[in-house]
């Protein structure tokens, strides 16, 4: 067979390969297009995005923990260190660290969630907000200031599966708190209880024998 007869079979009658392409034209055209119109569109991301680190530095006590694992050296954590006067007399001085700075360089963070992960005290949480994008390099350090403000785009954690056990924290809290209404509640229950002046028959009580009576 020549091989201009052989080009022929392959490419079928004259026209075909422009019938093929606007079927597969109409075909596309009547599914459902995946293909997001972002910005105008903001995505629908999963609760679990990895999307910048905010930090809720009430709870972090500059362990260091997260800027010895994390695998970049991105977090930079300066501090010193403060007497705290003894709480009662005769008791010891403590030392605690005061945080100085804390920043993440995220031109350099992978975004692999160890320092998240390994932060004892929940000091560090995921947020799916990613539109942080910066013309100048230096501006993707984070510092203290801003991995704060990050902190209100974390969303709250998911519910727990029912029947599972409660955390301790949340545990520990309520059993405070319910003692702390306890006590509440029995000292307003005894303010609003006569007192043994108030008691009839009492000295000083109203109506109490000899009372007021003529002499
Ligand atoms: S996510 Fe990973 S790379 Fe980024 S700061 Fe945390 S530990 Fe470092
Ligand atoms: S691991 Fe947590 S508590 Fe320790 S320095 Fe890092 S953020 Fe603070």
């Amino acid at each position: 067979m020549a091989l201009d007869d052989l080009a022929q079979k392959k490419s079928g009658w004259p026209g075909s390969g422009l019938a093929k392409g606007l079927a597969v034209t109409l075909r596309t055209m009547t599914r459902k297009t995946h293909t997001a119109q972002y910005p105008d569109t903001l995505p629908e991301l999963p609760p679990r995005s990895r999307g910048v680190i905010g930090l809720f530095e009430e709870n972090c006590t500059v362990c260091m923990l997260c800027a010895r694992e994390c695998p970049d050296w991105c977090i930079y954590i300066d501090s010193h260190k403060e007497t705290v006067p003894a709480a009662t007399p005769g008791g010891r001085e403590r030392s605690q660290n005061v945080l100085d700075r804390f920043a993440i360089d995220f031109a350099l963070c992978m975004y692999c969630g160890i320092c998240i992960e390994v932060c004892p005290f929940d000091a560090l949480f995921w947020s799916p907000e990613f539109e942080y994008a910066e013309t100048d390099i230096r501006d993707l350090t984070h510092e203290r200031d801003k991995l704060r403000e990050w902190m209100w785009t974390v969303p709250e954690p998911p519910a727990l599966d029912p029947g599972a056990e409660e955390p301790k924290e949340i545990a520990a809290a309520r059993k405070t708190a319910d003692k702390l209404a306890a006590a509440q509640a029995a000292e307003a229950a005894a303010a609003a209880a006569p007192g043994p002046s108030d008691a009839p028959g009492q000295p000083g009580a109203p109506g109490a024998p000899g009372e007021g009576a003529p002499s």
